[in-house]
This record gives C-alpha cells, structure tokens and sequence, in this order.
C-alpha cells in the first residue's frame, strides 16, 4: 500500500525536515579526529529533542541510537560507539527526525581530516548521483528510471551499486512502501505519482557489491572491505520537478571551506 500525502502532509515532513538538517548541521561542527561515534549521536538526540521532535531511529526494530554512524567500509546501520574517528576516515551519518507525527530521513558522508583523493572523489560522486536519481522522480516518472539514472552515472567509474540495501518511502512511517532501489531499467517498475513521498538514498562502493552483516545484526559492511559512501534526502514526487523535503544547506554552512567540504564532481 503506498500512502500518497496532500501538500499538507507535505508541509509536516518539511518541518521535520528543518529540525533534521539543523541537528545534522549540529553534528557536523562535532565530526574531527579524536571524536567518538557516540558523543556525534548525543549530540544529534539533544538537538532533536530540543526543538519538539523525537529521534526516529532509537528504539526502531531495536535499533539503540538516534544516528546510525557507520565508517569507511560499513556501509549503513553502524552503531554509535566508543571508536574515535581518525585522521582519513569517511563518515556516514544517517538521521531520523518524527515532529507532528511526520518522519523525514537524510543522510551525509564526511571526509574527517586527510582523505585520499580516490576516496574524495567516490564521496562527491556518491552525492551527485542521488540528485541525478531526485532529478527523475516525477510524477509519470517509473521507479526503475530514478535506478537506472544512480546506477548508470556511478558504474561508468567501476563504482559498484548494493543491491540488498533499498530507499523508501517515508511518511507516518519511517518506512513505507515502496521500494527504492538504486539501481534499475529505464521505463520500468512502478508508475510514479504526485504525492508520494521517498526517501532516495544511494549507497555506493568503491569495489565491489557484496556486503555482509556483522553479527550485531544490524551493520553492513563492504564483504572487501573497501569504502562505501552514503548520500540520501527525503524528496516529494511531483509535477515537472521532484521537491527535496531534507536540506543539506545547514550541513554545508558548517563545512563551507573545511575539510569537512564535499565538493561537486
Ligand atoms: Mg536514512
Ligand atoms: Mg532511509
């Protein structure tokens, strides 16, 4: 059952939207060498808290934290923990906001410190491939197109698309149907329409596809052990042009000219 939202619906998920990408801004100020994991997402909960909203993560089918911070080649659902980030690292960092019964969904991979030039370059890629797959989810639009546009853009560098790992939509859920694969055939899958609201977040590794799980059950990491980067924004189908309800505007404020800056390809 796939769960189209009325623009005022929309507006909701945007106001949580807000709060998001000003608690990821808040988290970024913190993401430097000799950091832990753990003190990233206290500072992510507190900030969401403050402002009226619940982290949507926490307590998610168990899930303990309220970010989910996975590095270099943990690919999503790393655990906040003790572990110090360290000079050339990547960082994902993945967050939920739930306001006015409304969830939105974003996610950001950062450089930390001195980061090989390779690794740079799979980030700024990454990050441009989930607006190229944004940039085809219109109304009339099929599924498989927003797929083919990430897949087909970041294969031509010998990147490789995950395939067990899926966008989706998001609303009063965290997640909803449908899927959102990134990868994918043109002119195929489900027919998309104006109000439908996903979350489109392309997880792209440097080797090769595979991954496994931890046996925390919930980390995923690249089975070579390669890096993997993360981008995603909670986007609303539209007419014409999809409308991006998750910002990274108070993110890149807080990167603009750091280390932190991950640059367009
Ligand atoms: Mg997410
Ligand atoms: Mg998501």
């Amino acid at each position: 059952m796939i769960y189209l939202k009325t623009d005022q619906e929309i507006e909701l998920i945007k106001k949580s939207a807000q709060v998001l990408g000003k608690a990821h801004a808040e988290v970024a100020k913190w993401v430097k060498p000799g950091v832990t994991t753990r003190q990233l997402d206290s500072v992510a909960e507190e900030y969401i808290r403050d402002h009226e909203g619940v982290p949507s993560f926490k307590g998610f089918n168990g899930f303990p934290s309220s970010l989910c911070i996975s590095v270099n080649e943990v690919v999503v659902h790393g655990f906040p923990s003790t572990y110090e980030l360290r000079d050339g690292d990547i960082i994902s960092i993945d967050c939920g906001v739930k306001l006015n019964g409304y969830h939105s969904d974003s996610a950001y991979t950062y450089p930390v410190g001195e980061v090989s030039e390779e690794v740079l370059t799979l980030l700024s890629r990454t990050k441009k491939s989930l607006y190229l797959g944004i940039e085809k989810a219109t109304d009339g639009m099929r599924m498989g197109d927003v797929g083919f546009a990430i897949q087909n853009y970041v294969e031509q560098f010998g990147y490789s698309v995950i395939r067990e790992l899926v966008g989706h939509g998001i609303g009063k859920s965290l997640h909803e149907s449908p899927e959102v694969p990134n990868y994918g055939k043109r002119g195929k899958g489900i027919k998309l329409k104006e109000g439908m609201v996903l979350a489109i977040e392309p997880m792209i590794n440097l080797g090769k596809k595979s991954v496994v799980q931890e046996k925390d059950g919930w980390t995923i990491r690249t089975s070579d052990r390669k890096p993997s980067a993360h981008f995603e924004h909670t986007v609303a189908v539209r007419k014409g042009k999809a409308e991006i309800l998750t910002t990274f505007e108070y993110i890149e404020e807080v990167t603009a000219n750091t280390s932190l800056m991950v640059m367009a390809p």
